[in-house]
């Protein structure tokens, strides 16, 4: 592995940079916690595309810039760590639009992948179900072939990006006779169809940004197949990498980071600036020390998908110790803050804008989502160590 990026890299970063910060400036955005699942800007999307920063890393022939992995990893980890509202565009970017070009269509491709490279399509994700999480295969929604059409029946939860989606990756039961993994299929749809329902979710923070999506009786053509007909499961096993190991599994919380690391500084307590406090100081030494070791695993994912290969135990390296640094950080940040920490970001009396209680508060689910940390330390134990199933 080479520790060193090229000077091509150190270029572009810059230029992500500059131009994050020249947004803020600007007043585009204000930096913020969980923006790549919770930031929901048509502005901001729609500025990333005609950047070129949308499909980075997809090849030429798709519209892509051909880039590296590498390349993205830089891009994505500078709008992390500017906390920018990425939510629109990041699931399309990130795998759904991968999916579409391995197993996708002509017409899909045509269709699919240019409305995401100009940031027009908001893909929500829709996957699990309340008997479906680290299962998935046991999920229930039913999308019946009924010759010139599905028909799809049925409930999903934690779908991210449901209030604003105008297209849902869906993963529904084809064949109810077949063994569970075998009788699944993909699917992009638009939204709103009649027969959705969509009631948001709002979660432990207050926000809304995953929704249930229950389907009664919902009428979608059989163009909406992604790939071959009940290898779904399958299918979706090739983006699930993408989905557990970016820099947002690391990054999520950066802005609080840098702000409890400034506080620390410049505030005082006894007449002594905090950072002199020699068990503050030890608590951000230790941080800073996992935030490096958490960005070289993800760097490493980066590097594995560049040489081709799918990155299976690294991913799930990569996002177990990652979701572990968050919760670590935003559990400092609120002892160091003390009782005011606890306040939410609708407090004035709110220190650094109540980022440390969105994101203690936020961090719990980061080991569950995309995966959870103990199903995770299976696929270690199996792929990495060569431990029988359990
Ligand atoms: C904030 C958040 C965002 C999410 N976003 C999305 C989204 O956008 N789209 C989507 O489709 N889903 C999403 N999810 C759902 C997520 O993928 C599931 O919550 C996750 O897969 C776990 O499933 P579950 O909640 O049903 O828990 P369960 O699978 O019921 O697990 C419960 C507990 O049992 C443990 N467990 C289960 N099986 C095993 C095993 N074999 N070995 C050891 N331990 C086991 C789990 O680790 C967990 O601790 C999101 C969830 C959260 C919390």
């Amino acid at each position: 592995m080479d520790f060193k990026f090229t000077a091509e890299q150190d270029k572009f970063r810059a230029e992500v940079r500059s131009f994050l910060e020249s947004e803020i400036a600007g007043g585009l955005f204000k930096p913020m916690c969980d923006g790549w699942i919770q930031g929901f800007s048509p502005e901001f999307t729609k500025k990333l595309a005609q950047k070129g920063w949308i499909g980075l890393s997809w090849p030429k022939e798709f519209g892509g810039q051909g880039r590296s992995n590498i390349d993205r990893f830089i891009l994505t980890e500078e709008i992390l760590r500017y906390g920018a509202p990425a939510a629109l565009h990041w699931f399309a970017d990130r795998q759904i639009g991968r999916a579409i070009m391995h197993f996708g269509t002509d017409d899909q491709k045509k269709d699919m992948l240019p409305r995401i490279l100009k940031g027009e399509a908001y893909v929500g994700l829709g996957m699990s179900e309340p008997e479906a999480g680290s299962d998935l295969a046991s999920l229930q929604t039913r999308a019946t072939d009924e010759g010139d059409h599905y028909l799809i029946n049925g409930q999903k939860m934690w779908t991210s990006c449901a209030r604003y989606m105008n297209f849902m990756y869906l993963v529904a039961r084809t064949d109810p006779n077949a063994p569970k993994h075998r009788g699944i299929s993909e699917f992009i749809i638009p939204i709103p169809l009649p027969g959705i329902n969509i009631v948001p979710t709002i979660d432990i923070t207050g926000a809304e940004a995953w929704g249930e999506v229950f389907f009664d009786n919902v009428k979608i053509p059989r163009t909406a197949l992604i790939g071959e007909k009940n290898r779904g499961f399958y299918q979706i096993v090739n983006q699930l990498d993408f989905e557990r190991s970016g820099m947002e599994r690391l990054m999520g919380n950066y802005p609080l980071f840098d702000a409890i690391v400034k506080f620390s500084k410049e505030t005082d307590r006894d007449g002594v600036p905090l950072c002199k406090d020699p068990i503050i100081r030890d608590k951000l030494a230790k941080l800073q020390v996992e935030f490096e070791v958490g960005r070289l695993l993800t760097y490493r994912v980066a590097y594995v998908i560049d040489g081709g290969k799918a990155p299976n135990k690294e991913a799930a390296m990569a996002k177990v110790y990652c979701t572990a640094f968050e919760q670590h950080l935003a559990d400092i940040a609120t002892r160091i803050l003390g009782v005011y920490g606890q306040l939410q970001g609708s407090s004035r009396l709110a220190p650094i804008s109540g980022m440390a209680s969105h994101s203690f508060l936020g961090s719990m689910g980061y080991s569950l989502q995309a995966g959870t940390s103990e199903i995770l330390q299976n696929v270690i134990a199996t792929r990495g160590l060569g431990l029988p199933e359990a």
